[in-house]
């Protein structure tokens, strides 16, 4: 039986990669069948909203979303769309790997690094509570949530996935000695959760020296989970060790649906003209063969991503190189072919 997927093309450069995607998956033979549904600024422009019901009635069926960039039009009441579906779905881990590609220059080439931060989505200080106090806005509250159930599942979430990946360290990154309470109760969950995990090593380190050594050691790291704020902030230092966002992949993961998505952005500036580079999104799109247990499929698009971005012959512009979207498509759907 063919497995559906509710697929968004999304906005700017986010039919070009998705399309990109599409044509891989279709060579690697995952038997994916997929359901079009639309959202961001194109969905309102033709439809009137940018996050019509029946996209979310799809990723509801069909539990598994890959998504391309979307804008979020102003004046629609959404802050942003992409947060609107996580925030339907509950979609509480934020997964992103950082994995050093071959043939892509960056200062930690040489290093190796390839860890993954899970970040809590859905709390923290990320909780939208917050309010301002008169007169003049004279002061501001922001309240960082931290329910011991949520710790809990983003923190399982982070062994579970440790042990699936085979990777060997969970590292709780806080700052439980200022944030006594909130992150007192995160390292706590964490600490006690650990003790179930015996195969898996367990440290915690606070934020600040973790950035730190993030710049200086960071191949030390594994799998990173903490909360949604340092979460934000970590996971994009971790794409700058390997290149940037332009590489790097998402996944939104949910009891009921996860969604699978490049981490930049729609791109403006490059729209339309069939450049954009879509690993991003053929790595998010690796994530989701994986979560839908079609590990080998997974492994073959990576390990083809690796050799054609290795010989560095067919890459995009933002490598360097000047192969059009379709060019390196092409490359991919040949390197399959040879596996
Ligand atoms: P948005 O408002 O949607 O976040 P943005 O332009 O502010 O868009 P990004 O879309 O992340 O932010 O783009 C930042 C820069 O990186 C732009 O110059 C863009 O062209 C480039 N870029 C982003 N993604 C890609 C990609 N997949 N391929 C090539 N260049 C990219």
């Amino acid at each position: 039986m063919s497995q559906k997927v509710s697929l968004i093309r999304g906005d700017g450069i986010g039919p070009e990669i998705v399309e990109a995607t599409v044509r891989v998956l279709d060579g690697l033979d995952a038997g994916l069948e997929w359901e079009e549904v639309r959202a961001g600024s194109g969905a309102f422009n033709d439809l009137g909203t940018p996050l019509p019901e029946e996209t979310l009635l799809s990723i509801g069926r069909n539990k598994v979303a890959l998504k391309g960039p979307l804008e979020t039009p102003i004046g629609t009441g959404f802050r942003s769309i992409n947060v609107a579906i996580r925030k339907h779905f509950d979609m509480y881990a934020n997964v992103r790997p950082a994995k050093i590609m071959p043939g892509v220059n960056t200062r930690y080439s040489d290093t190796g690094v390839d860890l993954v931060t899970v970040r809590e989505n859905t709390e923290g200080a990320y909780s939208g509570i917050e309010h301002t106090i008169p007169p003049n806005r004279a002061a501001a509250e922001t309240i960082i949530l931290c329910t011991r159930w949520a710790c809990e599942r983003i923190v399982r979430y982070a062994f579970d996935y440790a042990r699936r990946a085979g990777r060997e360290k969970v590292t709780l990154v806080h700052k439980a000695n200022i944030l006594k309470e909130t992150n007192g109760l995160f390292l706590e969950v964490g600490q006690s959760i650990a003790r179930e995990y015996d195969d898996i090593k367990f440290e915690d380190v606070i934020v600040d020296n973790m950035c730190m050594q993030m710049v200086m050691r960071p191949e030390q790291f594994d799998v990173l989970v903490t909360m949604n704020l340092f979460g934000d902030i970590l996971s994009d230092l971790a794409a700058g060790l390997i290149g940037g966002l332009g590489l790097t992949p998402g996944a939104n993961i949910g009891k009921d649906a996860s969604m699978f998505e490049a981490v930049h952005g729609t791109a403006p500036d490059i729209a339309g003209q069939g450049v954009a580079n879509p690993t991003a999104l053929l790595r998010a799109a690796s994530m989701m063969l994986e979560h839908l247990d079609m590990v080998e499929k997974a492994r073959r698009l990576d390990q083809a991503i690796e050799a054609v971005l290795g010989r560095g012959e067919v890459v995009t512009g933002d490598l360097g190189g000047s192969a059009t979207t379709e060019e390196y498509t092409d490359a991919l759907l040949a390197e399959i072919e040879s596996q």
